[in-house]
């Protein structure tokens, strides 16, 4: 394994980290989830990633790491990265998602509950919540790791504007942003448009999620639509995706056959090319994708020639996908408030 410092911390981080977003959950068979985690520590993969709604059910992903961690891993807490996060939607009511302090420090609680653990070693906001105060959640966060709940604080999905803002707050509180984790693969190249020189200037780490594109990015469909795959599944990967992008993954896989690696190694070596980027985050179904994945240590080099190639590919198949826009959700905005008024006047309602 090979280990770069996150940002301008004191933290290390495996260069490739394993997610248990999907394949990790209860539908998931436990034996090879657990085969899965242990090959990747003994790989040198210091890093897992969780979050409170992975599964399914969500919780489950962690109630499941737990259960290995308890079973396998505790006496070995000291050499692991482990984190969590909060921000999707996780339970009934209003404080079962998005970016209250209320929601984030219970959802901590219940996380560590399920995990078995007295701290996790990074906590983030999932999120940035377009009607919450930022300085809330980041106090959240700050009071995260005041409390011993967590080591580190991290955001993930926020623009660069946010983050720009968000790790200011955090840098005033005394409880510096440690990373961000921001989607980014060759089909989404969204935080090279400022994102990454926020990052670079502010001195915060960066591991990307979905650098596989959720698997387009590997030879998996190069033929057909396996069962069991997360595209077969039709949920968070879907068909008419795979099909888009299949003119792309056959050239993508061209130039990889030449290098002499899969698809899949080529197209994490391709994220790890950033400087600024620590961490790729990968998913894996099986201990072979893992130790495939893993092997891109070995050829992480590029050409010119053979990134040109790969602009071009990229340039005429696809353009730039930048994260949607999260609007407000009216559902959510408070009734205005009647204004008193002096007696015999009518009362006005001024919008907030
Ligand atoms: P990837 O892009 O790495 O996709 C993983 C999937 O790709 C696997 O499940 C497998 O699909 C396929 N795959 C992996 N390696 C190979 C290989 N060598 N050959 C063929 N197929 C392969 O990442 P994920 O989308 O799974 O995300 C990774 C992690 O990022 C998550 O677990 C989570 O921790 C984090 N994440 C964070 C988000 C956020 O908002 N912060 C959002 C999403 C993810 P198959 O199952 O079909 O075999």
């Amino acid at each position: 394994m090979i280990y770069q410092r996150c940002g301008r911390s004191g933290i290390l981080l495996p260069r490739i980290s394993l997610g248990l977003w999907q394949n990790f959950g209860d539908e998931a068979p436990q034996d090879t989830a657990r085969d899965i985690c242990l090959r990747a520590f003994d790989l040198g993969i210091t890093h897992f990633d969780l979050a409170n709604n992975y599964g399914p059910p969500p919780g489950s992903a962690e109630t499941n790491f737990g259960r290995i961690l308890k079973r396998d891993l505790l006496a070995h807490r000291d050499e692991l990265i482990i984190s969590t996060k909060a921000g999707y939607n996780m339970w009934e009511g209003p404080y079962g998602e998005w970016g209250s302090r209320k929601y984030l420090l219970a959802s901590l609680d219940q996380s560590l509950k399920r995990l078995g653990l007295d701290y996790v070693d990074i906590f983030y906001s999932h999120r940035p919540d377009p009607e919450t105060p930022l300085e809330e959640t980041m106090g959240a966060l700050d009071q995260a790791v005041r409390s011993g709940r967590a080591l580190y604080a991290g955001i993930s999905n926020y623009r660069p504007k946010e983050t720009r803002r968000a790790t200011g707050i955090l840098r005033k509180l005394g409880t510096p942003c440690l990373i961000h984790q921001p989607r980014y693969n060759m089909f989404d190249r969204w935080i090279e448009d400022g994102l990454t020189t926020v990052l670079e200037k502010e001195g915060i780490g960066c591991i990307v999620f979905s650098p596989l594109a959720q698997g387009l990015l590997t030879d998996r469909y190069l033929k057909e639509i396996p069962p069991g795959s997360r595209a077969a599944r039709e949920q968070f990967l879907k068909t008419e995706m795979v099909q888009k992008n299949l003119p792309a993954i056959r050239a993508l896989h061209a130039i990889a056959k030449r290098r002499g690696q899969p698809l899949a190694e080529m197209a994490l070596a391709w994220v790890l090319r950033l400087p600024v980027v620590t961490s790729a985050l990968i998913g894996a179904s099986s201990v072979a994708q893992l130790e495939s994945n893993v092997k891109t240590l070995t050829n992480l080099d590029f050409s010119r020639d053979e990134l040109a190639e790969i602009r071009e590919i990229l340039r005429s198949h696809q353009a730039f996908v930048k994260l949607p826009q999260r609007k407000a959700d009216p559902a959510r905005k408070p009734k205005p408030e009647p204004v008193p008024v002096e007696k015999g006047r009518r009362a006005l309602h001024v919008p907030r």
